[in-house]
């Protein structure tokens, strides 16, 4: 018995923000009511309706193509270092129309993360195939964000506009951390560096 406790909290602890503490909260949460307990399962079986595109690295429904390789607008790319920040930048009229690409997080060896398991490579390769008149990198201020923007500067000189767009996300890991207030600001922002461009 004591065992199964154990297991379940170093699962628990596996996702991010969860600590000891929140661990024990959530176990008790599922295990208070079979319901609740419900609520895993279906995210479980919700979990394996996710694919994951291979060109872009977004994820798609398994049933469909992936609607943002679709687009034929390839003019304007824009790169996020988070599969949900596609997500929330779907949700905005002003993203809607240019294609993305999706960094799995920012290069950084103190971590772990290569230009390989970041999919940095596999981008820069495509961008060199098809280079795009306008690159957008929605990245933030980190020591790291601004390594793999100079890592993409380097390898991929062909393309001279390059619009880094770290002012309004700052030290934020994500756009989806943004605020709605910093959300406006930030596509405000985004949208008259755009019309200067
Ligand atoms: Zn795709």
């Amino acid at each position: 018995m004591f065992d199964l406790y154990t297991q379940a909290l170093t699962l628990l602890q596996r996702w991010p923000g969860i600590g000891p503490s929140a661990s024990h909260r959530l176990l008790e949460f599922f295990l208070q009511d079979a319901q609740k307990n419900k609520t895993l399962h279906k995210l479980g079986n919700l979990m394996t309706s996710f694919k994951q595109c291979q060109k872009c690295h977004l994820y798609h429904a398994v049933t469909s193509e992936c609607t943002n390789c679709l687009q034929s607008n390839t003019t304007t790319i824009m790169i996020i270092t988070s599969p949900v920040d596609y997500f929330f930048c779907q949700q905005h009229h002003f993203f809607k129309k240019h294609r993305f690409f999706c960094l799995n997080g920012y290069v950084s060896p103190h971590q772990g993360k290569t230009l390989d398991n970041t999919n940095l490579n596999d981008i820069i390769d495509q961008l060199k195939y098809i280079p795009p008149q306008k690159l957008y990198l929605l990245f933030n201020q980190s020591l790291e964000a601004r390594a793999t923007t100079w890592l993409l500067r380097k390898n991929i000189s062909e393309i001279h506009q390059i619009y880094e767009c770290a002012s309004l996300l700052r030290e934020k890991e994500a756009l989806h951390y943004l605020t709605s207030h910093d959300r406006d600001q930030y596509i405000e922002s985004l949208s008259n560096l755009m019309n200067q461009a």
